[in-house]
């Protein structure tokens, strides 16, 4: 009788199957987890191990000392990187259109008029319709007499205030009016120029500025100018209220920046792409590349600075020459990332196009027999390198009930995405994809702003929900649920995460479900989606995902509560059955790779 130990250490996670075997019987005891320490494939990992070896050996009451043999992955891909670059500007000329987003905006509804200076209203004697300007040197009561006072045949059809003070002046209007306040800049609000605005009700978003078309019918715009205000009508999507202002030549520019080109080597050949062009065209290129041995950067360019510092970190972490490692996948995602606009009035931002880039170095085999070296001698047990990850994760997957061979697993983990395939005879074929679970939660980062990846992680994670009242919340698909304890009312009226638990984590300054919604499913959709496929093609006996039958969804991003769905969906149209593993029965879709590496244990037959 021999114990056991498969130890998975993960680019996030060290996951621990402890088994029991006797004779060419294997019974599994306990499994163990733990965050991965330093990164995947480094002696830094070796705390960590410790860690989640012991978490899973309490359970049993045992020791390392009870330990026969433990087994650790190969871990072949080592560290994934991710990165964001910015390749579109938005800059606004002398000629002014803005978008703009305070948090209180007052009135509601959309007001086209000609920009006119408060002080200037009562000198107008011609018919038209205004939008009123107003400094903060005017009183806010005297803004108010203005308005009210305004001659029969000047319409008033909505204001730009410098402060804050856009509902205290409504409240006091004779007929309210869509009011926009804390412009900042407003001197540099054009005058006598035709502006619309527009205020949504409480609870929903802008629906004419969001819309190149609504901006087209209010400003009579020709196709050529309405291609230049996509922006602007991007940059007010889910927002509560905006501001446009049209002028004589509509200057806004969508300026493209150079963040330069990517080359993929290949056997035979190799092809070079232009970052600025897209994801698309990127992940087009790496397709023709059948065995990519290494990609490089343009020098000097955004793209070469990140690709080379991957390659540094991972020189120094593996005490190499930085020529030495070699990048062998790369995965590019098309991205927003809000930038302030050059020249706007109110610290707009528009959101900028971007290309999210993953990419990972294949490590190699003598880094972790020193990683299991050093295992040996600290826990004096036997330590072995067990064989590769994803041949590990197909065996540990078979023990999901209702699984056999042929099938195919995905390992959706933090740092890659990881397909490998068994035939009938047993043969396996694996890929080791970059882009996974951390390339999400960057996205999910980028596209909202958020200062804290901890709290990306927090938004991919948990469902959303408005808290209507001290006693319900909506969530997200629009069920309401009744609460038997008043909520906390820091959270009232805010957008929230729901956790397990049902705690409620507020999202501060984010006013719209939909908008978190979209951002959220769109990142696990272009990662986890695209992965799949890429990934399933490259191990399909024929290079077509459509031949291969059934799909084990694995590893922690398999947890996930709508990615797993999304990827079911998407190879459902290949006709090829998906579903979350159930690792022994008991484990959900974790402990894969553990769990065949002390399956690995057995005496070969
Ligand atoms: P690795 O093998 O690379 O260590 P894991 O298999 O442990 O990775 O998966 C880690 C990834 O799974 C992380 O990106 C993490 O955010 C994600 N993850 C873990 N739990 C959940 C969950 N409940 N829902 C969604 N994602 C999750
Ligand atoms: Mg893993």
């Amino acid at each position: 009788m021999r114990y056991v130990a498969g130890v998975d250490i993960g680019n996030a996670t060290t996951e621990v199957a402890i088994a029991r075997i006797e004779g060419s019987d294997i019974e599994f005891l306990a499994s163990g987890i733990g965050p991965t320490t330093g990164i995947k494939g480094t002696l830094d990992n070796i705390s960590g191990v410790f860690y989640s070896l012991k978490n899973a050996l309490a359970k049993l009451g045992m020791d390392y000392s009870d330990l026969q043999e433990v087994r650790i992955n190969e871990a072949a891909p080592v560290i994934g990187d991710v990165a964001m670059e910015t390749i579109s500007e938005t800059v606004i000329t002398e000629s002014t259109v803005i978008g703009h987003n305070p948090s209180t905006p007052g009135g509601i509804g959309i007001g086209v008029g000609t920009s006119v200076l408060i002080t200037d209203i009562p000198k107008i004697t011609e018919p038209m319709d205004i939008i009123a300007v107003i400094p903060s040197t005017v009183n806010f009561l005297d803004a108010v007499d203005i308005i009210n006072s305004a001659k029969k045949n000047v319409s008033i059809k909505g204001a730009i205030v410098q402060t804050d003070e856009g509902n205290l002046i409504n409240h006091r209007l004779e007929t309210p009016i869509p009011i926009i306040d804390e412009v900042r800049l407003i001197d540099r609000v054009p005058l006598d120029l035709v502006c619309a605005i527009e205020v949504a009700p409480v609870g929903s978003v802008v629906s004419t500025l969001s819309n190149p078309y609504g901006i087209a019918t209010l400003f009579n715009l020709g196709p050529k100018e309405t291609k230049r205000i996509v922006p602007i009508a991007r940059s007010l999507i889910g927002t509560r209220s905006g501001v446009v202002i049209k002028t004589s030549q509509g200057d806004v520019k969508e300026r493209s920046i150079k963040a330069g080109t990517i080359t993929f080597i290949g056997e035979k050949k190799s092809v070079t792409v232009d970052v600025d062009e897209g994801a698309e065209k990127i992940m087009d290129a790496i397709a023709t590349i059948p065995e990519v041995q290494d990609i490089e950067g343009e020098v000097g360019t955004n793209a070469g600075n990140m690709l080379d510092n991957v390659r540094r970190v991972m020189a120094r972490l593996t005490e190499k020459h930085p020529r030495d490692v070699k990048i062998q996948d790369l995965l590019a995602v098309d991205t927003f990332n809000p930038q302030k606009v050059k020249g706007g009035i109110a610290d707009e931002f528009s959101l900028e196009n971007a290309v999210g880039i993953a990419a990972m170095v294949k490590s190699d085999r003598l880094q972790m027999e020193m990683i299991a070296q050093e295992l040996t001698n600290k826990l004096r047990v036997p330590v072995y390198v067990g064989g590769v990850e994803a041949d590990m994760a197909i065996k540990g997957a078979l023990t999901t009930p209702g699984t056999s061979t042929p099938l195919a697993i995905l390992d959706m983990g933090a740092g890659s995405t990881d397909a490998s395939i068994i035939n009938r005879e047993g043969k396996v074929k694996l890929v080791h994809l970059a882009g996974a679970g951390n390339m999400v939660s960057l996205l999910i980062q980028s596209e909202l702003g958020l200062d804290d990846f901890e709290l990306a992680e927090d938004v991919k994670k948990y469902p959303l929900v408005n808290v209507e009242s001290l006693f319900h919340i909506r969530h997200e698909d629009g069920t309401v649920q009744f609460m038997t304890k008043a909520i906390d009312p820091n959270v009232f009226a805010k957008v929230c995460l729901y956790k397990e638990d049902g705690q409620l984590v507020p999202l501060e300054g984010i006013d719209s479900i939909e908008k978190v919604r979209k951002i959220r499913q769109n990142a696990k959709k272009k990662v986890f989606v695209t992965n799949a496929i890429r990934a399933l093609s490259m191990v399909s006996p024929t290079g077509n995902p459509k031949d291969i039958q059934f799909v084990v969804l694995v590893g922690g991003s398999a947890l996930d509560f709508e990615i797993p769905t999304m990827v079911t969906d998407a190879l459902g149209k290949y006709d090829i059955v998906a579903g979350r593993g159930n690792i022994r029965g008991t484990e959900g879709p974790r402990n894969a790779v553990a769990t065949g590496l002390a399956l690995a244990c057995l005496p070969q037959e």
